[in-house]
């Protein structure tokens, strides 16, 4: 009976992973997972990424906005890998006086 429980709980990670991927909680489509695998698996790649959720992720990971292409780019970086313009002298006049 452990076992089944165990194999449940192992490929419920797999849906909660998805999910968490696309900026759900990785906690509930786990138990989502194990208690109904396949439907939570295909359920988990059909539904549409939480870009909001994903993109804080991000932010908190050192990511930064790009102020100019709304890119999210390094924190450190000195040049947007997307738009190609400087970091340094717009970001002055984005902050209010
Ligand atoms: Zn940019």
């Amino acid at each position: 009976m452990f076992q089944i429980f165990a194999i449940a709980a192992l490929i419920g990670v797999i849906p909660g992973y998805i999910a968490h991927s696309k900026g759900r909680s990785f906690f509930l489509w786990w138990l989502y997972g194990a208690a109904f695998f396949i439907i939570a698996l295909i359920h988990a790649l059909l539904i549409s990424p939480n870009v909001a959720e994903v993109e804080q992720r991000q932010l908190d990971n050192g990511m930064k906005k790009c102020p100019h292409c709304a890119e999210l780019i390094k924190a450190d970086a000195n040049i947007c890998r997307y738009c190609g313009r400087d970091q340094h002298s717009e970001t002055a006049d984005a902050t209010p006086a």
